[in-house]
């Protein structure tokens, strides 16, 4: 038996699979991997069956047949969890093969085989009718297709389809609603991931400062979602500036629309600062009262003590295009824009209705000054470390003369630009 790999290409950074054989020892990848770590969520886990179970018996207690159709079946589990719950039939579908073919051998394992049929394809190529994949339209929806950012793995294409497509109307869904919130604080640390700051240099005549271009200051940066461990961010690294706000909701058993648009919400400041960056979470409801719910949200906003650790979803960082002072109570519009994909942010003062409206700008956010295609944000974070820049400016200042010519062999370091500075006699 082999066994496909996840691998980041060291090269590109992208994700590969690799084929390996069966003498392989795989723990290292179990334990690397989001699959392992979402199976190992128990919160994640448990409510996912409360609700399952919760819709089955709404279904039930109508008298119908509880038709289950679980796109992104993975290992199978949220099938397993419906058909435990007493469901009449499962469409388990997975587009990805390795991952279908187990979840065919992990069914048949726990005797799921009369009730759950796995279909390896993408949801949108699913056919219904007696010669299609599924016999009829499902009553229930059952997914698990968020990412930290919720949209990021195409979970709005894929309800929008669903529901056109392969579901009843007035289906049941598990989970029944998303709710993403967002807080905006100042953080000089983490603005420092985005935005190249000045470099302070102590030459021989005397102290000079190296500024980015305009171009750098005012791009907006890529849209690629900026995900971290909010949990482990102390609290003296940023200043919260608002109120946790409600950006927006998805129900998820009705009819969804991916196509791009915009949400705007009023804040006011409960404290003047630089608004540099937006905070974001969300939590999914896994039935309609909202009593089974399942939250992202940091330790400062979580009541509950009881933490879950997961790496599959953590929380976000958005880079406001500009950092904006704002003042204690003065009244703002925060506007999340979204594609299908991903969501970016912008903070204008409020102003009259219809100049904000005519403001807004749905396209997401192209980097127009080549570095943030360069640098990741980690590397911005390192090239804006002033400790670890005052140690390269001193171990140059030890080796240069005047008549020295550098020859700098490093893509996007500012190691060349600290030798002119310091006076030496050529840089290449
Ligand atoms: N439901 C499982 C696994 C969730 S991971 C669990 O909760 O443990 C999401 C899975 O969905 C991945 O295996 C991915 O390959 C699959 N997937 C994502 N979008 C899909 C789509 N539109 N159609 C079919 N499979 C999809």
């Amino acid at each position: 038996m082999k066994t496909f790999c996840g691998r980041a290409n060291p090269t590109t950074g992208a994700m590969e699979w690799l084929e390996e054989d069966e003498n392989y020892d795989y723990h290292q990848e179990i334990a690397r991997s989001r699959y392992a770590d979402m199976l190992h969520d128990k919160d994640r886990n448990v409510k996912y069956y409360q609700g399952i179970r919760a819709a089955v018996s709404r279904v039930k207690e109508r008298g119908e047949k509880a038709i289950v159709l679980d796109i992104g079946t993975g290992t199978g589990l949220l099938s397993m969890m419906a058909a435990s719950a007493g469901a009449d039939f499962c469409y388990a579908v997975e587009v990805f093969k390795p991952m279908a073919n187990a979840a065919v051998k992990i069914v048949e394992k726990n005797g799921f085989r009369d009730k759950i049929k796995v279909i390896n394809k993408h949801s949108t190529e699913v056919t219904v009718g007696p010669d299609g994949d599924m016999q009829c339209r499902a009553n229930i929806l059952v997914t698990e297709l968020f990412d930290t950012e919720l949209i990021g793995e195409g979970a709005l294409p894929t309800y929008e389809h669903a529901h056109k497509y392969l579901v009843q109307e007035g289906c049941e869904a598990v989970p029944h609603r998303a709710t993403v919130y967002v807080q905006l604080v100042e953080s000089k640390r983490m603005w420092s991931w985005n935005k190249l700051f000045p470099v302070h240099v102590e030459a021989e005549d005397g102290e000079k400062i190296i500024v980015s271009p305009s171009e750098m200051e005012n791009c907006p940066g890529v849209p690629s979602v900026c995900d971290i461990q909010l949990n482990q961010m102390s609290s003296s690294d940023f200043t919260i500036l608002s109120d946790v706000v409600t950006m927006f909701s998805v129900d998820f058993s009705k009819p969804v629309r991916s196509a791009s648009t915009y949400y705007r919400v009023q804040l006011e400041p409960v404290k003047s600062g630089k608004a540099q960056i937006v905070l974001s979470w969300w939590d999914i409801d896994m039935d309609p009262s909202g009593m089974i719910n399942c939250t992202m949200a940091p330790y400062w906003v979580k009541s509950t003590s009881a933490f879950q650790w997961r790496d599959h979803w953590m929380q976000c960082v958005y880079f406001l295009p500009n950092e904006e002072p704002v003042l204690q109570g003065e009244k703002l519009h925060l506007t999340a824009c979204r594609d299908e994909y991903s969501v970016w942010y912008k903070l204008q003062k409020a102003r009259g209705e219809e100049e904000n409206k005519a403001d807004v700008r749905v396209e997401s956010p192209v980097c127009r000054c080549q570095a943030h295609l360069l640098w990741n944000r980690p590397r911005f974070g390192e090239l804006n470390d002033q400790n670890r820049t005052r140690q390269y400016i001193k171990s140059l200042t030890k080796v240069l003369k005047t008549d020295s010519v550098c020859l700098c062999i490093s893509d996007g370091s500012l190691l060349p630009v600290l030798a002119h500075y310091l006076g030496a006699k050529q840089v290449q």
